[in-house]
């Protein structure tokens, strides 16, 4: 959770993936509308630094018979160099746009929001932490969540909005019993190290530190520092996928380093990889070029929840996420695996001398090498989420379309936790557009106008969610 103004934005990967068009064809009626125009205030560069792997990443996937094209122009399958959200050379993130018209807005910055003030289910203001002060924000049009798929849930459970049963059992009062939490969906990937090359790339620790690498950055916007780390994102089907019905489930998003790189200084622990297991499997690469070839399952059917674990709001909430608890899941990343050993077997990637690294896997030595039952065992040891967290508030379950949380007043909630379903691809330029699209409808005085009124819908999506959150 990125801490700072503009949120994970602020530290992602900058991948611009807008993901398939059939993620969409559920979400809002006015479909072409949201996917088409909304993420207009996102400044997106295409021409960005890729070492030569990029190219052989993309006549491989051609090779394979690929569509190999801008993906996110055509909302379609296939492989491209990866867009970023940048500008010049520099991360853009959104928290720009909040400078942009900063006289107009007031940013209360190093503070907690502890809970949502209600008065009966009408939003009035929001209860805050700052320097040890409790303070309060009254609001005369609207409260707007976007705390993310994990904190927002958090903060509407502790103002009484969530699972009936879970609330009383913290003894926090139930002021609207919804599935708050439920649906946590992220997308998981696997596969650190597996490529290795017989040549050179030039992201390496020599070329980040010369000092004209600075020079090109500061003076030119670009060169190596430009680099977001992912240089090919591709989007494919599993044997597990209708391929003329479903979004391609399967993503690679392709780096030019791995983890075995840095030595285990940084990224072993961010990627809460053991000591042990580091020495053993992922330190005999550290003088190598191990690259990352990574399939990501873009649409688990396995799903987890957010808890409170008290009613205090400073205590950490209870993250569950359950990956892999559906045996599918396991199955298509293997898959995608598998797509990984054909893609480095074209001629194209074989220029680059790209081999699969053979050493077992510390946990798996029992299990003969690239078996099946080797590779069920490795996902199951070797996956970790790519920090993409969505639908813990999902449109339909507990915010309907124009992001208004059910039978509530004046309480919306806008970001990742209200994703109905994962998109095929990297998820912030889907949040963006979520938040384009509900600054549009939040300031047609209109619409704010209509929500004083009780509509049909709400009663019988209440009925439906409510035998939901029961079963
Ligand atoms: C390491 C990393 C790499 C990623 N790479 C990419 C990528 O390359 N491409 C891509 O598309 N997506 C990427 N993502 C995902 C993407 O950035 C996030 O999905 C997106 O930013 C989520 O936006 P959000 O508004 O839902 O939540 P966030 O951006 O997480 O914003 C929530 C904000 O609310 C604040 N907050 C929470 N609770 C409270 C509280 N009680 N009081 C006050 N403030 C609170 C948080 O500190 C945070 O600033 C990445 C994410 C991470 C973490």
């Amino acid at each position: 959770m990125g801490k700072i103004l503009g949120g994970s934005g602020r530290l992602n990967y900058m991948a611009y993936v807008r993901g398939h068009i059939a993620d969409y064809t559920n979400w809002f009626p006015d479909l072409e509308e949201s996917v088409d125009k909304e993420t207009s205030s996102l400044n997106v560069h295409c021409d960005n630094w890729y070492t030569d792997l990029s190219d052989a990443i993309l006549n491989g996937a051609a090779e394979l018979g690929q569509n190999v094209g801008n993906i996110n122009r055509d909302l379609n399958i296939g492989f491209m160099k990866v867009e970023l959200t940048s500008k010049d050379g520099e991360r853009w993130s959104t928290d720009r746009l909040l400078h942009r018209d900063i006289e107009k807005l007031t940013v209360i910055a190093n503070a907690h929001v502890n809970k949502v003030l209600l008065k009966e289910k009408k939003a009035v203001g929001v209860e805050f932490e700052k320097l040890g002060t409790q303070l309060k924000a009254f609001a005369t049009k609207g409260v707007i969540l976007c705390a993310g798929a994990v904190g927002t849930p958090k903060l509407l459970m502790l103002s009484g909005i969530g699972p009936r049963d879970h609330l009383k059992g913290l003894k926090i009062k139930v002021v609207q019993n919804l599935p708050v939490g439920q649906n946590l969906v992220d997308h998981i990937l696997t596969g650190l190290d597996l490529v290795v090359l017989n040549t050179t790339l030039p992201l390496n620790i020599l070329n980040v530190l010369n000092p004209l690498s600075a020079f090109n950055y500061f003076f030119h916007g670009k060169g190596p520092w430009t680099s977001a780390g992912i240089e090919v994102v591709g989007t494919l089907h599993s044997t597990k996928s209708n391929r003329k019905l479903d979004p391609p489930d399967i993503q690679l998003m392709v780096m030019p380093v791995g983890i075995s790189q840095d030595g285990g200084i940084a990224l072993r622990k961010i990627m809460g990889i053991s000591d042990e297991v580091f020495r053993d499997y992922f330190s005999p690469l550290t003088h190598e070029t191990a690259v990352s070839i990574l399939p990501v399952l873009l649409h688990p059917k396995s799903s987890g929840e957010i808890r409170l674990q008290s009613s205090d709001p400073a205590a950490p909430p209870i993250i569950d996420p359950k990956y892999l608890s559906v045996q599918e899941d396991v199955e298509v990343l293997i898959d995608g695996i598998q797509f990984v050993k054909k893609l480095i077997r074209t001629r194209a990637m074989q220029k680059l001398g790209a081999t699969l690294y053979t050493k077992h896997y510390p946990s798996c030595k029992e299990f003969s090498f690239d078996t099946s039952e080797y590779w069920e065992c490795y996902v199951r040891h070797v996956t970790l989420t790519s920090y993409h967290p969505a639908g813990t508030c999902r449109i339909g379950s507990v915010v309907d379309e124009f992001f208004r949380v059910y039978s509530t007043e004046n309480l919306y909630v806008v970001d990742a936790s209200v994703l109905p379903v994962l998109p095929s691809g990297n998820i912030n330029a889907v949040v963006v557009m979520c938040a384009e699209k509900a600054a549009r409808l939040l300031i047609n005085k209109k619409f704010l106008k209509q929500r004083s009124q009780c509509h049909m819908t709400d009663f019988i999506q209440y009925l439906f969610y409510a035998s939901q959150v029961k079963n």
